[in-house]
């Protein structure tokens, strides 16, 4: 029998977590031929969450957790359940119910067809705040043109992968990390299948605008380094233009002699320049600060509690 693991990634979700397991459990007691185990990841909840996965892990023995010391991110918990899962097929999905189990069948179906990966796109954002929804697509628009790797707009975290995927993405043992960049990167067969957007069961999202934009700033930094390549160009351009207004300032002084106006546009040029240097500094910087937290290499996630045989935690010794 072919072993499934439920990848779930869970902070402060004690208004959602019962339902989410009643829901998820109908749709595969449903299913035979396989076998199913939830790896539930607390993600340093501040609410009930851990007690009650410590209940289910009690009263049912298809649940594992792994609780964080603390507040890691969605990533990391992401990180944690596959470096922890040992199925043939790894499925992860949120909380939240607003990634519908029952298409774990179509996902399956897939995986048999012989994909290494079965991923759902969201063919609406009904439901989401219209601002949310304007950045999120501009952010896959830009990303998309400049980076080695395609995010298609809609794709999120929930898809079902084989071993020999997971094994790869696992390798990507990167302390920032960006998976739909991963995902994309490691390659792998995968098909795509669609879904309507549902609203959150309970409790509330997780993100807030200032969340999001520096997660999309993390998306691109990772995987590309366009940026950069564009604050070079400016330089190029503005050196270019300094130089050549360099040369008809010392021919007009020849030829028509020194006149001393010219104020206004020194200071503009200065401060033009000046706000130059700084964002390239700041792009530069973004890259620098990126460098500098991969070769601290601190572990991607810290382990609290948990009722997994032989955890995997993550420290580098
Ligand atoms: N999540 C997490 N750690 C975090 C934030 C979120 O593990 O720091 C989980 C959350 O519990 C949920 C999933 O990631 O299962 C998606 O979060 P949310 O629903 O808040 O995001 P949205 O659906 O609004 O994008
Ligand atoms: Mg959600």
């Amino acid at each position: 029998m072919k072993k499934v693991d439920l990848i779930v990634p869970c902070f402060n979700e004690e208004q959602v977590l019962n339902l989410f397991y009643d829901e998820t459990k109908k749709v595969i007691n449903g299913i035979s031929g396989y076998e199913f185990t939830f790896i539930f990841i607390d993600d340093g909840s501040k609410d009930r969450t851990l007690e009650i996965l410590e209940g289910f892990a009690q009263k049912y023995k298809d649940v594992k957790y792994i609780s964080f010391s603390r507040n890691f991110g969605k990533e990391s918990a992401m990180y944690a359940g596959l470096k922890n899962s040992t199925g043939d097929y790894m499925l992860v999905l949120d909380a939240d119910l607003q990634h519908p189990p029952k298409l774990i069948i179509p996902m399956l179906e897939a995986m048999e067809e012989g994909y290494d990966c079965c991923a759902a796109n969201r063919a609406t954002r009904d439901g989401d705040p219209a601002l949310r929804t304007f950045f999120t697509r501009r952010f896959y628009r830009i990303v998309n043109k400049i980076s080695e790797v395609d995010m298609p707009d809609g794709a999120g975290d929930f898809r079902m992968m084989n071993r020999a995927m997971v094994n790869a993405v696992i390798a990507m043992s990167e302390v920032q990390r960006f998976s739909k960049g991963i995902f994309s990167w490691v390659g792998f067969k995968t098909k795509w299948i669609n879904f309507e957007n549902v609203e959150r069961a309970a409790g509330e999202t997780k993100w807030n605008f200032w969340k999001l934009f520096s997660y999309a700033i993390d998306g691109i930094t990772a995987f590309s380094t366009f940026p950069l390549k564009v604050s070079s160009y400016v330089g190029l351009f503005t050196a270019a233009s300094a130089f050549i207004y360099l040369i008809y300032i010392i021919i007009k002084t020849l030829i028509f002699g020194k006149d001393l106006p010219g104020y206004a546009s020194t200071i503009t040029l200065i401060l033009f320049v000046g706000g130059m240097l700084l964002l390239a500094c700041g792009i530069l910087g973004e890259y620098i600060a990126k460098i500098y937290l991969e070769v601290k290499n601190r572990p991607v996630y810290i382990i609290r509690r948990t009722n997994v045989d032989e955890p995997k935690d993550d420290y580098h010794i």
